[in-house]
C-alpha cells in the first residue's frame, strides 16, 4: 500500500504529512509498503454526503492497529470481524481509498496493490 515514509527516521506516517510525526523532519516519501495489523472497533455507516458508497447497504468500517504504530480508519471486507488479523491495501472501489482484507484471503507479495483481495 502506499505510505508516506521519514528518510530521516523511517517512521510511517499516515494520513500523510508535511513532517515526520516522531522526528519532524520533512523529508518524506511515499513507498509501497506492505501493512498488517489487528482491527480494534467496527461501525456502520448509514448516512453519507456520497451516497454512491453505500449502494448495497451500510458501508462497515472499522480502526486497524498496524504493526508499524499507526491505526487507520478503513473500509472492511464483508468477512472482517472485530480481532481480525489483516492486510491494508490500496483500492480504488467505492467504500474508500483502503480496504482491510483477512490476512488468510490475499497473498502478502499482492498486499501493495490495488483490487487483488478474494472475499
Ligand atoms: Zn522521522
Amino acid at each position: 500500500m502506499p505510505l508516506q515514509t521519514c528518510l530521516a527516521c523511517g517512521a510511517a506516517q499516515y494520513p500523510s504529512r508535511d513532517v515526520c510525526r516522531v522526528c519532524l523532519s520533512d523529508a518524506l516519501e511515499v513507498r509501497e509498503t506492505p501493512l498488517e495489523g489487528h482491527v480494534v472497533a467496527e461501525a456502520a455507516l448509514h448516512r453519507s454526503l456520497e451516497p454512491d458508497r453505500l449502494h448495497g447497504g451500510p458501508l462497515r468500517i472499522g480502526v486497524v492497529a498496524t504493526d508499524l504504530g499507526i491505526r487507520a480508519l478503513v473500509a472492511l471486507a464483508s468477512n472482517v470481524r472485530p480481532g481480525a488479523a489483516v492486510w491494508l491495501t490500496a483500492s480504488d472501489g467505492p467504500a474508500g481509498p483502503i480496504l482491510a482484507v483477512r490476512k488468510d484471503a490475499i497473498d502478502p507479495a499482492q498486499a501493495g496493490g490495488p483490487g487483488n483481495f478474494h472475499g
